[in-house]
């Protein structure tokens, strides 16, 4: 080994032991509720739905009642990414776009295809990277569309170089304080962020028994409501759309909780959303 030599420049993935753990989950993870729906369309997401369910897709000749779950199912999370894409719009074909903790990539594949635009995505699972870059091939898109092992709080992408960069569900997995520095860093002025994700709700006091549920599931730490406004501001990220979207997302629940697609923590969910302890938002903001 010669120690004089400049270590080459790996970018930094996990930090922490807790980091390591959420790579491991995804790593592991092949919960048929995400790979099923996913091989639908190939559109892969891991974020939940939302809108009004066909419920007779529970009923009927039962050889056909899996598959029309599956779909339907699958319906209600791509309307989720739609909606996301909405409030990231409109970016130009030439923009460029952050996929921050994108999954399998499917909402890459989503904002690709509205905006024809560039997309990276950055996970800290291999997996999933490996996963969605062969999607991107599949695609047909895959020198727009990009994903990379990295770690949201310390992309190593250059700063301004982003129009727009959205968290999908993955906001829980980090310190907001370090995410939305990264973020503002990353955005050009006048860029646009958008998340949606679950939150605590303040005025029901400190986490639920439900919202506790959730985070051990998943091994995230669900932020309360205030702490994103809190954090937005410090970062010179205002707000201009916060929507609720608790009402449109429990409908998704109860039908995933009916179906054969059950991962075990719907009934928390569904607790955590009806007793007003948890909510389920989408918030935009600029780039000032
Ligand atoms: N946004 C995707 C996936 C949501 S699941 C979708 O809508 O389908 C949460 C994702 O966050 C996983 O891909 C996980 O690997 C990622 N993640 C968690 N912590 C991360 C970190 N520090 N850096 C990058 N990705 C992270």
């Amino acid at each position: 080994m010669i120690l004089s030599e400049k270590p080459a420049f790996v970018p930094s993935q996990s930090t922490s032991p807790y980091q390591d753990s959420v790579a491991a989950y995804w790593n592991a993870e092949r919960n048929p509720v995400n790979l099923r729906l996913g091989e639908v369309d190939g559109f892969y997401h891991h974020h939940y739905g939302i809108g009004e369910p066909d419920w007779s897709v529970l009923e009927g000749p039962e050889d056909t009642r899996e598959e029309r779950t599956v779909r339907e199912l699958h319906r209600l999370e791509s309307a989720q990414a739609q909606l996301l894409a909405d409030h990231l719009g409109p970016i130009p074909a030439e923009g460029r776009l952050l996929d921050a903790g994108c999954g399998r990539g499917g909402g890459s594949l989503v904002a690709n295809a509205r905006f024809g635009c560039q997309v990276d995505g950055v996970s800290i699972s291999s997996h999933q990277v490996e996963f969605a870059n062969r999607q991107a091939e599949k695609h047909g898109v895959a020198d727009r569309v990009r994903f990379h092992l990295r770690n949201m709080l310390d992309t190593g992408f250059e700063s301004g170089s982003f129009d727009g960069i959205w968290n999908n569900e993955s906001t829980m997995y980090v310190e907001l304080s370090q995410l939305f520095a990264e973020h503002a860093r990353q955005l050009r002025r006048g860029g646009r962020y958008v998340t949606i994700t679950g939150c605590y709700n303040d005025t029901y006091g400190l986490p639920s028994r439900a919202v506790s549920e959730i985070n051990a599931h998943y091994i995230c730490d669900i932020h309360p409501r205030s702490t994103y406004f809190r954090e937005l501001a410090a970062n010179r990220l205002v707000p201009v759309s916060v929507i609720d979207l608790t009402a449109a997302t429990v409908p998704y629940w109860e039908l995933r909780a009916k179906s054969h697609l059950v991962t075990g923590i719907e009934r928390s969910f569904l607790d955590a959303y009806k007793d007003g302890s948890f909510q389920y938002l989408l918030i935009a903001a600029d780039r000032v």
